[in-house]
């Protein structure tokens, strides 16, 4: 099986005075669709890095980058641009939302982004809010809204363009621990439903169990995903096949 997002021995440097800061040091990631994959690690150790270069707005010092069957390597800046419009949802701690827009206009703006037709655009958006718990709210502007509403929109707004893979960053690092709950849960039950590979960067570790696997990144280096749980409740009936489970796939992972 193809992974939805695959990097292999990807690179990053930052120049640093006379020398360059290694943000990225050989680092290998596979997550398949439907996984939900999360990335620990101290503060500095390049975690948002590795995000910003798994959805292309970054380009690697080497190695590559690999979305769902595409090789990003080689592409040009405006190619770049339609394949992460097309395949990849980004969600950072802070939503930034339009403050003038309703929640229903903040997810059909990205479809004029897109510069796709705006044809059915408000009903899938409709359809999206209602996903993420925010049917009665369409019409608020984000100062109507609590910080855990406006971490919904904004993921929903993220999944707008069918993305197949969906990075995230400390998604709950401005919320309560109630509000972090039921965002990491709502971030579960998105992977399985629209099968993303999904991407968490946490500091939440107690929420772990929700996910499918666990990396820790330390100084630019990506340590083996690991399961965190084979008999998590929370994995969807329907992924629980052998040929995603990742801890069978230790071989293959290992094979870079
Ligand atoms: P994390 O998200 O794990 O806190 P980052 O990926 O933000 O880590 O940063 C990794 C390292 O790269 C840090 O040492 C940071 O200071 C450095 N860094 C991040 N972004 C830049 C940048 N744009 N220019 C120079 N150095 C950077
Ligand atoms: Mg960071």
């Amino acid at each position: 099986m193809n992974p939805a997002l695959n990097l292999v021995n990807v690179t990053l440097e930052y120049p640093d005075g006379d020398s360059a800061l290694k943000a990225l040091d050989a680092v290998d990631l596979r997550v398949d669709a439907g996984e939900f994959f999360s990335l620990v690690g101290p503060s500095g150790s390049g975690k948002s890095s590795l995000l910003a270069v798994a959805a292309t707005l970054v380009r690697p010092g080497s190695g590559l980058v690999i979305i769902d069957g595409m090789d990003a390597t080689g592409l040009k800046d405006s190619e770049l641009t339609s394949l992460r419009r097309e395949k990849v949802g980004i969600i950072f701690q802070q939503p930034n939302l339009l403050p003038s827009l309703t929640a229903v206009e903040q997810l059909i703006i990205g479809d004029h982004f897109r510069g796709k037709p705006t044809a059915g655009a408000r009903k899938r958006a409709t359809e999206l809010l209602d996903v993420v718990g925010l049917g009665p709210s369409l019409n608020k502007r984000p100062h109507q809204l609590s910080g855990g509403q406006r971490q919904r929109v904004n993921i929903a707004r993220a999944l707008m363009g069918q993305p197949r893979v969906l990075l995230v960053d400390e998604p709950t690092a401005a919320l309560d621990h109630e509000r972090s709950e039921s965002i990491v849960r709502l971030l579960r039950r998105v992977t399985d439903e629209f099968a993303t590979a999904t991407v968490m960067v946490t500091h939440d570790t107690e929420f772990l169990p929700l996910t499918d696997s666990v990396a820790t990144m330390r100084d630019g280096r990506l340590g083996v995903g690991v399961p965190v749980s084979p008999t998590s409740p929370h994995r969807h009936p329907r992924l629980a096949s052998s040929a995603r489970e990742p801890w069978l796939r230790g071989p293959t992972q290992m094979s870079f």
